[in-house]
């Protein structure tokens, strides 16, 4: 047995009145979990079980399938739950994490910045702007970033345009450019503020000024880079998103 910090992710019915939670743990990376009776209102495990719940988990290990034994929750994130906008936000934001990592897969650091997170975006009004901000620092921890300093399809230094690829991941140099099939022109400060973005923390970031003409155009592209490259499938989460 094991126990862990967790965000749930999300949570599955099953027969009986029973749940699969998968979760997002501090110690054993994404995990899922069978929890008894968590769809009675009355379990001591029906709220600790709902998605972005933050909790102190007691989980018994098995192969594929663990067990959930005791759970004390830790956030329940009350002002999430009360805004529909953040509600579908924070769902979107559970679904890239669920879909982007493989089971037992754990990933330094990964766990702090989605538990800062979900406390952020209790307080946040600027609903865009952090959403693209926690897409580019989630998935930059995970790996995959923007291809911004050497051209995405020859890796050439020099001649680069401020035209990304979705399909190559990043800028192409002026060769390249007239061979990218999906190359969207940007400008230098759009890939200044992306970079911007990757170095600076998640909290330095919220307060920083940016147009809500760049922040569309720099959101779509992300949107798409995480389809094409993160989670290689369409995002259901996305599609509720207003924003
Ligand atoms: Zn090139």
């Amino acid at each position: 047995m094991i126990s862990t910090k967790a965000i749930v992710l999300s949570r599955k019915k099953v027969a009986e009145g029973d749940v699969i939670i998968n979760l997002l743990t501090a110690k054993q990376g994404k995990l899922r979990a069978y929890v008894n009776g968590a769809r009675n209102p009355k379990s001591r495990f029906a709220s600790a079980t709902q998605p972005f719940s933050e909790g102190e988990f007691s989980l018994f290990l098995n192969k594929d399938l663990a067990r959930l034994s005791e759970v004390q929750m830790i956030q329940s994130h009350l002002n999430i739950r009360s805004d529909m906008e953040k509600i579908f936000l924070a769902t979107y934001m559970m679904e890239l994490l669920e879909l982007a990592l493989a089971d037992g897969e754990l990933i330094e650091g990964l766990y702090a910045r989605v538990a800062y997170a979900l406390t952020a975006l209790e307080e946040t009004r600027r609903l865009q702007l952090f959403k693209t901000v926690y897409d580019l620092k989630v998935i930059d921890l995970m790996g995959y970033q923007p291809t911004l300093f050497f051209c995405s399809m020859c890796g050439s230094e020099s001649d680069l345009t401020t035209y990304l690829s979705v399909q190559h991941g990043g800028v192409v140099c002026q060769n390249c450019r007239t061979r990218c099939t999906d190359c969207a022109p940007f400008v230098l400060q759009d890939l200044k503020w992306i970079n911007f973005v990757l170095k600076k923390s998640f909290k330095t970031i919220q307060q920083v000024d940016i147009s809500d003409t760049m922040l569309l155009k720099i959101a779509t592209w992300t949107n798409r880079f995480i389809e094409a490259h993160v989670v290689r499938r369409p995002l259901k989460s996305l599609k509720l998103l207003k924003i």
